[in-house]
């Protein structure tokens, strides 16, 4: 298990599609201690996800946990989850507009129309399938994620630049400086 060096934006690997994991692949302790290095870098710099790309490795994983962050202290807790080739359906027509960041664009936040709802569709590290209902925050970090495994960056769905802030600034000012 290592700390993994991230992916900053320019780097090309951050706008390839990922290739899907072989499930057969899980079996490996190489690939499991992958895992467990993308869990650990994500905690380290306290993201709330991390996908496999900005880790320079180019295949479909994703973690993702919010806990106590010091990055999103508004944000409900959501559990550790491993999702490994995720698929994602759109459950409503609502967006909500999130503030987001990315550890790839260090310091930057900038609101995000999300849907509202998704029904998320994964296996999870031992190869099995989990299906659940995702809304608010939870569903818009995996939006987020997601859209890393086809090389989108959050910068790109940002429809009013105006809202993008450094996070010193977004911190003191808040939404007000939008
Ligand atoms: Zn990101």
């Amino acid at each position: 298990m290592a700390i993994l060096k991230v992916a900053r934006m320019g780097h090309p690997v951050l706008r390839d599609v990922a290739k899907a994991v072989d499930p057969a692949e899980l079996d490996s302790p190489h690939f499991q201690d992958f895992i467990d290095s993308l869990i650990e870098t994500m905690r380290e710099y306290d993201g709330v996800g991390l996908a496999a790309p900005q880790v320079h490795v180019s295949k479909r994983v994703v973690v993702m946990e919010v806990a106590g962050n010091p990055r999103y202290p508004d944000a409900p807790a959501a559990p550790l989850r491993v999702l490994v080739n995720p698929e994602i359906r759109f459950r409503t027509e609502e967006r909500i507009r999130v503030f987001e960041g990315c550890l790839s664009i260090p310091d930057l936040r900038g609101q995000v129309p999300r849907c509202a709802r998704i029904e998320l569709r994964a296996l999870d590290r031992t190869g099995r399938e989990q299906r659940q209902e995702l809304e608010g925050f939870p569903a818009a970090v995996v939006q987020h994620e997601c859209d890393h495994l086809d090389g989108v960056l959050f910068v790109d769905r940002v429809e009013d630049t105006r809202t993008l802030a450094f996070l010193r600034e977004f911190q003191r000012y808040g939404s007000d400086a939008s």
